[in-house]
């Protein structure tokens, strides 16, 4: 493909698709969220903390957090297979790694803390939706938080760099897609996963999107939690 001088979609390229965030999805979850990025949605549900089973898993130390990420086999056009696979399994890991640095589990010894993310509708950027629904229901369970997490993916596709890649973007053969989440408020970077080759100045230029994006869902994130109080308000 030569020049990409304009998105397929006709959004700028510094442009996210459109964002819906609301929490207290599932009434029976003690704490949950949708998180939607134009036609990806994600699902996440919160367990706990509560006392972890097996007991040799326990750690007196802390409460662990477990993660899983799933995709239902109709999120997607061709019918994806059941059950886990090595997919699920490192975004289920990534996901992990980019909610622990801002969980607070000392206070909770031998527990587990347990995230359910399921993509219900996917479109390209799952594991930053999962990221961003999964901070939000952690936050809606109450589990003590330094921060939100918000995530993001950037990338680059014939040339330009851009923000928030969708699948026929993703698709194109030289894209480069970088999965990125960070903090709120310090916005340190809490995951960034990159496949392939980039100019460490086009990397920059990449961060420097995610941030502004990420500042923007931290927004949307914060108005979903403080909507769900204002409904408990008026009840
Ligand atoms: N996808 C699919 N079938 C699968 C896995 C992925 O159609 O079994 C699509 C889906 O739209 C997903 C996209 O491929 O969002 C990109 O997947 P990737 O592994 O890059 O992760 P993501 O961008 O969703 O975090």
């Amino acid at each position: 493909m030569a020049g990409y001088d304009k998105r397929f979609s006709g959004r700028k390229f510094d442009e996210m698709r459109e964002i819906e965030a609301k929490v207290g999805v599932i009434k029976r979850a003690d704490g949950s969220a949708l998180f939607r990025m134009g036609d990806t949605i994600a699902i996440a549900a919160v367990y706990g903390p509560r006392e972890l089973h097996p007991r040799f898993l326990q750690n007196p130390e802390t409460g662990i957090l477990r993660c899983n990420y799933d995709m239902t086999s109709f999120s997607v056009p061709e019918r994806k297979r059941p059950g886990p696979n090595r997919r699920g399994v490192e975004i289920s890991l990534v996901t992990e790694k980019a909610l622990l640095p801002v969980l607070e589990l000392k206070q909770f010894p031998n527990a587990v803390v347990d995230v359910f993310v399921e993509i219900v509708q996917a479109n390209a950027g799952t594991r930053c939706a999962g990221i961003s629904a999964a901070a939000l229901a952690l936050a809606h369970a109450g589990i003590p938080m330094k921060d939100l997490v918000s995530a993001v993916s950037v990338g680059k596709v014939s040339g330009k760099v851009l923000i928030d890649l969708d699948k026929e973007e993703e698709d194109v053969d030289d894209a480069t897609d970088i999965p990125i989440a960070m903090t709120g408020r310090k916005q340190e970077i809490t995951l960034l996963q990159l496949d392939g080759n980039l100019a460490k100045k086009d990397l920059m230029e990449a961060i420097k999107l995610a941030k502004q994006g990420c500042e923007k869902i931290n927004k949307i994130q914060q108005k979903a939690l403080k909507d769900a109080y204002k409904s408990v308000k008026n009840e």
